[in-house]
């Protein structure tokens, strides 16, 4: 099954099988705006029907197609950016996922910031979420990239942060915008400790001027909860699930 799907995915790329879902993010701290979106791939293949990330992620992540869907879901997230400002839209942030192998290839930020210019995109919207693992796999590299994507107008956040390896400590070491709380802090709040733990990182990212964003967020009381603590925005199915571009819109 995965040796087939491998060797579909060019072709569906060419093919523009790949479509853009996009998952709002709301500022819970001023009066529930969204303020962006997060870019999710979804495989829309004519034979099989829908294949969620989780079904195509992972296999891709084995070979260079993960680094060519990134690249693909950033210049059609440019593409829609493009669009929506000529319709008159309101300037949002929209993020996309880039893989740990995007980020080792050496023209990383110039594909990037080649993309942004060839849409003319204007700096500071387009966000870039790069997962924890992958400040433990290069941490003076990630540092570096992170003050040369800031130069070039990106937004940069750390995904599924909490998730992993800790990187407490390695959060003095990069200039990121945003840390996006893994759904798992979220899973089991009633716990003991589960409360102090979140409230302390929002505080540390609070002192350290980065913005929060919980992930995986169902239930209006969890959102009483991160908004009395203030964790600047959310995303999760309580608010919206993740929309075709033409819904989100
Ligand atoms: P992620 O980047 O952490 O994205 C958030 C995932 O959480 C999404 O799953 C989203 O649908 C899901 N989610 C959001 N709110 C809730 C909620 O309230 N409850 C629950 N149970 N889940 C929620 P999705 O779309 O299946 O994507 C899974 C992962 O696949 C993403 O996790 C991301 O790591 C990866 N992925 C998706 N698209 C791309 C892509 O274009 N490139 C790369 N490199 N990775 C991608
Ligand atoms: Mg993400
Ligand atoms: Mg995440």
């Amino acid at each position: 099954e995965d040796t087939v799907l491998e060797s579909e995915a060019e072709a569906a790329m060419e093919e523009e099988e790949f479509k853009l879902y996009m998952q709002p993010k709301i500022d819970i701290q001023n009066g529930n705006q969204i303020t962006g979106a997060e870019v999710l791939a979804r495989w829309l293949s004519p034979r099989r029907g829908l294949i969620l990330p989780g079904n195509f992620i992972p296999l891709f992540e084995k070979s260079e197609l993960i680094v060519k869907l990134d690249r693909y879901m950033f210049e059609h997230a440019c593409r829609w950016y493009r669009s929506h400002l000529e319709q008159g839209g309101r300037p949002v942030s929209l993020a996309v996922n880039v893989s740990k192998a995007g980020l080792f290839q050496n023209d990383f930020v110039d594909y990037y910031t080649d993309i942004k210019a060839k849409y003319s995109i204007p700096d500071r919207v387009m966000e870039l979420e790069f997962t924890e693992s992958i400040l433990a796999a290069d941490t003076e590299l990630f540092a570096e990239l992170v003050v040369n994507l800031n130069a070039r107008g990106f937004i940069c956040s750390l995904d599924d942060f909490g998730s992993g390896f800790s990187s407490l400590g390695l959060l003095k070491e990069f200039d990121v915008d945003t840390i996006k709380l893994d759904r798992r802090f979220f899973l089991d709040m009633s716990k003991p400790k589960a409360e102090d733990v979140v409230e302390c990182l929002i505080d540390l990212a609070g002192r350290l001027k980065v913005k929060t964003v919980a992930e995986g967020i169902e239930t209006q009381e969890q959102i009483d909860f991160l908004k009395q603590i203030h964790c600047d925005m959310v995303q999760g199915f309580f608010y919206s699930r993740p929309l075709r571009a033409e819904e989100f819109e």
